[in-house]
């Protein structure tokens, strides 16, 4: 089943207490995609860089099964730039720089080929290109799911909440989640963030797991817990391209399977955070993924006979 990835493809400088990186290859698209490429092999990407994009890295979305058919490469023109710096407690950053450049004024073009995707994931981006993509699709799709952050709160409100009345399901932080609700409580933020449009409603909590809500059901996935957190940059996006591939591979909308589909994503953004940028994320295998997802089964089953 064809799933359609948009959002960032960029350059990241991080600073974490572990060290500093120059210039990586970063973006929601590029953990978007690369994460979901291990579940399903029919992903096409629609996004923008500069001609100062290196080619070796498109080519390594390419060798993941990665249609790039769809990503505009601007000659003359710089690609996104986003630095950040974690504090101590790695749960929580400062972004430093955001230079938008190719996505000031970007035109998602959608190629032929990529209609009638059953799938749509909305990666972080501003929420009027999101909703351009949603538009020019000729079918829409069986599940869109949009992931967005603070930066657009701040300053693209409106268009957000336009936005957020065309999609299925919506992935944010938890302090996002307040942010945009106005509520402190989680469980009144989500009911009210259900009312504005997504009827489904993922609140990632970093460390602390994740949270689906659906109407008046709740779902609890934990995060693993790590020795080591190296780098937690593009952990949100990792888990919503596992998410995502998971429900393509299964083509199961329900909320039953969404269950699954958070400990998978949950699982990708474990391996995400262990190495800096994507680089712990090109080199998985089968058995890893499965492996890991057996130690989330583990961390969270219990065997309780009521008395
Ligand atoms: P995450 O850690 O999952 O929130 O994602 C971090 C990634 O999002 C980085 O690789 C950045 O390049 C990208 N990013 C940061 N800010 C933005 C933005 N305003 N729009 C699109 N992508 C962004």
């Amino acid at each position: 089943m064809s799933l359609l990835v948009i959002g960032s493809v960029a350059f990241d400088a991080l600073e974490t207490p572990f060290g500093k990186t120059d210039k990586i290859i970063g973006g929601s698209a590029t953990y978007g995609s690369l994460s979901a490429s291990y579940f399903t092999k029919n992903i096409n990407l629609v996004a923008v860089v500069g001609d100062d994009f290196p080619a070796e890295k498109i080519e390594l979305m390419q060798k993941h099964g990665i249609n790039t058919e769809g990503l505009q490469i601007k000659k003359g023109e710089k690609s996104f730039f986003w630095s950040g710096r974690y504090h101590n407690d790695m749960n929580s950053r400062d972004t430093l720089v955001t230079e938008l450049n190719v996505l000031a004024d970007f035109d998602p073009i959608i190629p032929e080929s990529y209609q009638n995707c059953e799938f749509l994931f909305l990666g972080n981006l501003t929420p009027q290109i999101q909703q351009t993509v949603i538009n020019r699709l000729k079918n829409r799709p069986r599940l869109i799911v949009m992931d967005t952050m603070n930066f657009w709160m701040e300053i693209a409100l409106d268009d957000l909440h336009k936005t957020l009345k065309m999609v299925d399901v919506l992935t944010i932080n938890d302090e996002e989640a307040r942010q945009l609700s106005g509520e402190y409580s989680l469980v009144k933020a989500a009911k009210k963030i259900m009312a504005m449009g997504p009827q489904f409603l993922i609140i990632k909590k970093g460390e602390h797991g994740a949270l689906l809500f659906h109407k008046d059901q709740a779902f609890f996935c934990p995060a693993l817990p790590l020795e080591e957190v190296f780098d937690p940059t593009g952990a949100g996006d990792t888990f919503a391209g596992g998410f995502m591939g998971y429900i393509a591979k299964t083509e199961d909308v329900s909320f039953e399977n969404m269950k699954r589909a958070i400990v998978y994503g949950s699982a990708m953004a474990s391996f995400c955070v262990e190495k800096f940028g994507t680089e712990r994320i090109v080199n998985l295998t089968e058995s890893e993924i499965t492996d890991r997802v057996k130690q989330f089964k583990q961390l969270s089953q219990i065997d309780l006979e009521l008395i």
